[in-house]
């Protein structure tokens, strides 16, 4: 009998469907799709384009096919994205998406324009299977992974939603629901999907997998030769504290984690993220500071360092003191493989992390749960792409805490339970 605690040893439960559905293949299998039906299979490729490219919703507005196979294509299946059943607008100009399965499963998408860009935030699965204790989705367990078309269609549908241009560059991250490295196989044909050239062609630069330290599967997507980049929320430097809070750790602890980021085959340039939430009196200590610093130097990294931002309800209630916070200026340099640091405002952890380059900032799509395991109710953190940016002070200490020489990132997202919070006052506690 498989552990609750090792519930992501076995696969989780996939999608079944009941007829084929276009949206679910790949353009080589839409070509094979063709070929069956006998037609030519260079219709597969204009099938491709008219659902990614020119976005079309239904077989009837496919109008680079023939009129006669939309007919047959109409009576053989119906072309489904899921159904956006609530959208909450923040003010700080994200949206979180609740999206309707075709089994009536829900899931979450955030959708966030950065002036020139914008960022989509996904879910990979209804539950998860990791347990991390200060997350609600980890209480639910694991229902059942995401089908690649469910992956793709968040994105389709929020694209459409917000009346996004093809010339504005999106970034992908899959931090919403479920650990996307326990749903690989659907993740990368989704990731394939996304970023074939006849369809939406995304770069895979802009596609960020998260991972809570699921080592067998960020081994198997280090196989792939064309993959998304990884980020690794490492939240603990103790294999004491990390196990406490996330399970994940008692099977693979951080020696373990470091070893296989250390094997991840990297691109020239490429960094593994890293990120690291400050909780008073528990993570941001001068000595988590060394080693967080031995830890991230084991690989090329950029570390995204998180003040907690506490609130009534969360598992986790810590805010960096002053005091400690300030000490963390002692922690070493230890600058190797080019790390990176980024101070960022707020996180819970895994599911609100900056990501990117540009340290981006995801709205926690969760209920977060109490230290009795009750549901505390439905907070969201929010996300701020306004950019309150931090003062040099910040970034000299930011640039101390890891040695690095390089101009340390400014941007700031803010989080709160509703309401963007000024993180200018960040010097204060730092
Ligand atoms: S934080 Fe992420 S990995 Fe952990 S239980 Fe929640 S959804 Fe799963």
């Amino acid at each position: 009998m498989v552990s609750k605690a090792r519930a992501w040893d076995s696969p989780a439960p996939e999608l079944v469907l009941s007829e084929l559905q276009p949206t679910e293949l790949e353009r080589e299998e839409l070509r094979a799709w063709m070929h069956a039906l006998g037609e030519p299979v260079f219709r597969g490729d204009q099938i491709f384009e008219g659902l990614y490219r020119h976005r079309f919703a239904s077989w009837n507005q496919c109008s680079n096919l023939p009129h006669a196979l939309r007919t047959k294509l109409e009576s053989a299946t119906e072309l489904r994205w899921p159904e956006v059943t609530e959208s909450i607008a923040s003010d700080d100009g994200s949206t979180k998406h609740v999206f309707r399965l075709t089994d009536g499963k829900l899931v979450e998408g955030v959708h966030m324009p950065y002036g020139t860009r914008t960022t989509l935030c996904l879910s990979s699965q209804v539950g998860c299977a990791m347990g991390c204790t200060f997350c609600a989705t980890g209480l639910m367990g694991i229902l059942r992974n995401l089908s690649a078309g469910e992956i793709v269609g968040q994105v389709m549908t929020m694209l459409k939603a917000h009346n996004h241009s093809a010339s504005t560059p999106v970034n992908l991250v899959f931090m919403g629901m479920g650990e996307p490295l326990h749903n690989l196989d659907n993740v990368m044909k989704a990731f394939r999907i996304l970023t074939d050239a006849r369809g939406l062609g995304l770069s895979p630069k802009r596609i960020t997998v998260s991972t809570s330290g699921l080592v067998s599967g960020i081994e198997r997507m280090g196989a792939y030769t064309k993959r998304p980049r990884l980020a690794l929320s490492l939240n603990a430097t103790t294999d004491a504290y990390r196990s406490r809070i996330m399970p994940v750790n008692r099977a693979w602890n951080l020696s373990a984690l470091s070893e296989s980021l250390n094997q991840f085959p990297l691109e020239k340039n490429e960094r593994i993220t890293l990120e690291y939430v400050l909780l008073k009196g528990v993570t941001d200590s001068p000595e988590d500071g060394h080693r967080l610093a031995r830890f991230a130097k084991r690989f090329p990294s950029k570390i995204n360092l998180i003040p907690f931002n506490p609130h009534e309800g969360l598992a986790l209630s810590h805010r960096p003191s002053t005091a400690s916070a300030s000490s963390a200026r002692s922690w070493p340099k230890s600058r190797s493989h080019g790390q990176r640091t980024a101070l960022t405002g707020s996180g819970c952890g895994r599911c609100l992390r900056a990501v990117d380059q540009r340290a981006e900032y995801l709205e926690h799509p969760h209920t977060p749960a109490r230290h009795d395991g009750t549901i505390a109710g439905p907070i969201f953190y929010r996300i701020s792409t306004a950019g309150f940016c931090f003062t040099k002070r910040n970034a000299s200490w930011a640039s101390a805490l890891l040695g690095s020489r390089r101009r340390v990132r400014s941007n700031i997202s803010t989080a709160s339970t509703g309401r963007p919070r000024d993180f200018r006052n960040i010097p204060a506690f730092i």
